[in-house]
């Protein structure tokens, strides 16, 4: 069961994990039962799917956006969107800074980074984001604040694999926090860890875990 599961999971949460229970291709219903057994932050990879359950759904819910998101879309979600999860140019950053001046909001983001062997996950190489921050265009973008990193490891049943990832990642992390942001009390999250592999990321650091299927079940595409 949802609420159950929502539970369990967050009961075993250290301090300073956060659930986000990813709601992607599940009905405002199961969202509802995940939202009256007390959770409040949600990923959705859709941009239309998110706006839309958004708009029926209570007001207190915050929204991660958590799937690539293409720059002609960042309107759409604008205005109410709690994290972007996937900035992975300077180009969607800039969107992203132009729609959220236009909302009157700031926008926390996290920089995907590409850590999985594999093709089809999105996300920067360590020296494509080192290049991204170093350019420093960033700094003048007032209405984003950089929170932080994301990733997703190989699906693999490997799971030293995954940990080699996940480590990797936290080591890219760690090294950030003390150098580019090293005054910036707001980098501070790492959105780590799914179904298979969230209790590896807890251990190697992560901040934000993204269940999906552990709490709604399969995912009917
Ligand atoms: C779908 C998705 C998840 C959740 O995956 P599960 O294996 O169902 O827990 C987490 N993160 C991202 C980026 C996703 O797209």
């Amino acid at each position: 069961m949802i609420s159950e599961e929502i539970k369990k999971i967050t009961a075993e949460l250290p301090e300073g994990v956060r659930l986000i229970a990813v709601s992607k291709f599940h009905p405002a219903e199961a969202i509802m039962e995940a939202y009256d057994a007390g959770q409040r932050l949600f990923g959705e990879n859709k941009v239309q799917e998110m706006k839309a359950k958004h708009e029926v759904l209570p007001a207190d819910i915050e929204w991660h956006f958590i799937g690539h998101l293409q720059t002609n879309k960042v309107k759409y979600i604008a205005p109410f969107v709690s994290m972007i999860h996937a900035i992975d140019s300077l180009h969607l950053l800039q969107e992203v800074n132009r729609q959220a001046e236009k909302a009157g909001r700031v926008i926390d983001c996290l920089l995907q980074i590409h850590i999985a062997h594999e093709e089809t996950k999105f996300g920067m190489t360590f020296d494509e984001c080192r290049t991204l921050l170093d350019d420093g265009e960033w700094r003048e973008l007032k209405h984003v604040r950089l929170c932080g990193l994301m990733g997703m490891a190989t699906n693999t049943d490997d799971m030293e694999q995954v940990e080699r990832e996940f480590t990797s990642l936290q080591a890219f992390f760690e090294e950030l926090k003390g150098t580019i942001f090293q005054n910036k009390q707001a980098f501070k999250e790492l959105s780590m860890g799914m179904t298979d592999d969230y209790p590896i990321a807890i251990r190697h650091g992560s901040t934000f875990i993204r269940i999906g299927t552990l709490i709604f079940g399969e995912r009917n595409y």
